[in-house]
């Protein structure tokens, strides 16, 4: 086998899983095709000593210490397959398979893909002034005029988080109608309800409802379905789990997946992740694959 581990994914999770592996010496590939989930987002909040930093300043900066290390090898590609190969793995990069690129082990960390509710506008906006996790992204709206878009009634969750943060609005927008409880819970955190249906969202926060009325907010919450950013997790038979946010690899707390030899870290393997905790997943993954590959039969 040319390499001990492929890491699928060369952001903050596989990054940090990479990392542990090249500091035990092991000869490691990392594949990764660049598109990181926050890369509509500018900075990046919440994650210790890097609170404010550009997200891409971050990943650049765990890359060029982890390209310090002499076993450690970077391609940039697309894995387009993975199967079995021997006691190991082979993968497609880009489409092209080779004897190459084997390696006894692997390490998905592929991220997530969001799948946005269809209001015109908000693609747009995602990442400035529509955002999914207000840990992320509310202190900086300084308790502005917050909606929160409804998708289902588990946006109820974050409506009656929102005042936290701000003036909180939860925009129904036919998704669901709220019972009594629930009409009871939003009124005691003062979360205002606007029953009425979004046309589209113009300028930076408008939005213009079917009626004719505009609604100005300084930032709109909602819920994307997430789905893992590649199919090869599925190819090489890996168990899911069905989550409220949407289907993710299931791992163990060693981050292994139900494939043996085969680890899964960050938000493919998680629901709800953040930058520190891909990070954790990634080091606890690395760590084990690395033991793995001392203990384990193969
Ligand atoms: P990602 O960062 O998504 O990286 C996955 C990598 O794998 C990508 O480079 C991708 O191209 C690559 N990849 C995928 N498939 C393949 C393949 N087949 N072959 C090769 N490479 C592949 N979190 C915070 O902590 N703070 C914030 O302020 C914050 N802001 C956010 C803002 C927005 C708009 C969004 C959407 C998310 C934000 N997050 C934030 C969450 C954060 O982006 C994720 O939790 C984090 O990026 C997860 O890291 P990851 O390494 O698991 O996946
Ligand atoms: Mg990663």
């Amino acid at each position: 086998m040319h390499y001990d581990a492929i890491v699928i994914g060369g952001s903050y999770a596989g990054l940090a899983a990479a990392t542990q592996l090249a500091r035990a010496r092991r000869r490691v590939l990392v594949v990764d095709a660049g598109q990181r989930r926050n890369r509509f987002a500018t900075h990046s909040h919440g994650f210790l000593t890097q609170d404010g930093t550009p997200a891409a300043d971050i990943a650049a900066q765990g890359r060029a210490q982890l390209m310090v290390y002499p076993t450690v090898e970077w391609r940039e590609g697309k894995v387009t397959a993975a199967g079995r190969a021997g006691q190991g793995f082979r993968i497609e990069v880009d489409g092209v398979e080779s004897e190459a690129i084997e390696a006894r082990r692997l390490v998905l960390a592929t991220g997530v893909i969001d799948h946005l509710p269809e209001v015109p506008g908000l693609a747009e906006r995602w990442g400035r002034h529509v955002f999914h996790c207000p840990y992320c992204h509310g202190y900086e709206l300084n308790q502005g005029r917050l909606g929160a878009l409804a998708v289902s009634p588990l946006s109820m969750h974050v409506a009656l988080m929102l005042p936290d943060w701000g003036q909180a609005t939860l925009f129904l927008n036919g998704a669901f109608e709220p019972d009594t409880e629930q009409l009871a819970q939003l009124q005691a955190r003062g979360v205002e309800l606007e029953r009425g249906l979004i046309d589209r969202i113009e300028g930076a926060m408008d939005i213009v409802m079917r009626d004719g009325r505009v609604i100005t907010q300084d930032g709109l919450f909602t819920l994307s379905r997430v789905e893992v950013a590649s199919p090869v997790a599925a190819q090489l038979g890996c168990e899911f789990e069905d989550g409220p946010l949407g289907r993710t690899i299931k791992t163990d707390a060693m981050k292994a997946t139900t494939v043996p030899g085969v680890y899964a870290c960050g938000d493919a393997a998680r629901q709800g992740g953040s930058l520190p905790l891909a990070v954790g997943d990634g080091t606890m993954a690395g760590a084990a694959t690395h033991q793995s590959l001392i203990f384990a039969a193969h």
